[in-house]
């Protein structure tokens, strides 16, 4: 019987102990024994199969990992120690110098900063793209492109890639494909199924759900995550046990989470979309939406972030985010609580306002994580700091 999302995500765990324990254990040990001499040798060549240190692996992080392959419809996984981990591990092990990294421009922050600071350091070459450019991804492939990268919807202008066209595009010029499904979670978008190679995430967001914990995982192809998996059990980005085993608990409640982040998120984007205050509403499933029919194609619901261009500029931005008083002013997503974030005024400050445009992001351009606080409470917060940021 094929099992729906669900139930994957809840009755996917390691095989009971002889404690007969309902909810998964904490395996919190760095090492592992060996039954003798021969057993010991034998895992470590591989010829046997068991647990040694857990940096390689460990009961907790191997559960989570299986469980989110199942959920990413994918054959393989390894768990990181952060979304970043998993973003370096899938490039680094993956390029050497020569090779050439074709990206989307609109993606997370430091994973721009790995692909234009860091791997150029090594040799390797890369090239931005806008995301919801097909002919652009087309036409930048070289000789030497290795993989592509992609996140969508992006960061933090929520546009579509267009999944399938790059999936083709792959296959045709023999590239690597690499994907960064944070932002929809495998309950709303599952990349393999249009040729993704690697999928990421960084568990830290939608997945832990409750900003608690640290962590990110590589899904994907057997053999392409085996390459991560080597590198990681060496350079040592492998997650703790612990936050493995809170990840892995909240797989469980990532599905009815989902619906009601992206209920509330729709009808958040609705009520922006009516504001005198508002200029522009940006969420993928509102049909006004530029991509709306690929995002409906593509994503089963519109996710739980929203973003709108507000009226007056970046000090109006800097107004409404201070008349706030239910949404939180931080740096995450994907929380529970609902979160405010102002991208000319803080996270792409250091950018000058003509790189800030060629990314999308206008002055008074604030993006909602969409939390799970009633849906009245979060709007109406909205709405008395637009009256109070005039
Ligand atoms: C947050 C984020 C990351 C990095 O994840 P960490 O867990 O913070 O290291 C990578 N990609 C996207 C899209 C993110 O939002």
């Amino acid at each position: 019987m094929n099992k729906h999302f669900e139930t994957l995500a809840i009755r996917s765990q390691m095989e009971r102990t002889a404690q007969n324990e309902h909810s998964t254990p904490l395996y919190l040990t760095s090492s592992f024994v060996f039954d003798s001499a021969e057993n010991g040798a034998g895992i470590f060549k591989g010829e046997i199969e068991g647990n040694l240190y857990s940096r390689f692996s460990n009961p907790n992080t191997d559960e989570f990992a299986r469980k989110l392959c199942l959920l990413e419809n994918c054959e393989s996984g390894v768990a990181t120690a952060s979304g970043m981990a998993a973003v370096y591990t899938a490039l680094a092990a993956h390029v050497q110098a020569g090779d050439h990294i074709l990206a989307s421009g609109a993606i997370f922050g430091n994973s721009r900063y790995i692909i234009s600071q860091i791997l150029p350091k090594m040799g390797v070459e890369y090239t931005f793209v806008d995301v919801d450019d097909n002919q652009a991804w087309e036409a930048a492939v070289r000789e030497n492109t290795k993989l592509i990268y992609v996140e969508t919807p992006s960061n933090p202008t929520l546009k579509t890639a267009d999944l399938a066209f790059l999936g083709h595009m792959c296959i045709s010029h023999d590239l690597l494909y690499v994907m960064d499904n944070c932002f929809a979670t495998p309950y709303l978008q599952q990349p393999a199924k249009y040729g993704a190679d690697l999928v990421l995430h960084s568990a830290t967001k939608y997945i832990d759900g409750q900003g608690r914990v640290l962590g990110g995982a590589i899904l994907g192809k057997e053999e392409k995550v085996r390459v991560c998996y080597d590198f990681i059990r060496r350079t040592g980005a492998s997650l703790s046990p612990f936050n493995a085993w809170v990840l892995s608990k909240s797989l469980e409640t990532l599905a009815v989470r989902m619906d009601r982040h992206c209920d509330n998120a729709l009808l958040l984007a609705k009520f922006l979309e009516q504001h005198p205050d508002i200029e522009q509403v940006t969420y993928p499933h509102l049909p006004s939406y530029p991509q709306y029919d690929l995002a409906i194609k593509q994503m089963s619901q519109g996710g739980g972030l929203v973003g709108c261009e507000i009226k007056g500029g970046v000090e109006r931005g800097k107004r409404f985010l201070n008349a706030l008083q239910l949404h939180s002013l931080t740096a995450n997503l994907g929380d529970t609580r609902s979160i405010a974030t102002h991208p000319a005024s803080t996270t792409h400050s250091k950018l000058k306002s003509e790189e800030q445009l060629e990314v999308g992001i206008t002055p008074g351009f604030i993006r909602f994580s969409v939390g799970l606080e009633h849906s009245n409470d979060i709007i109406a917060d909205v709405e008395q700091a637009l009256n109070n940021s005039q």
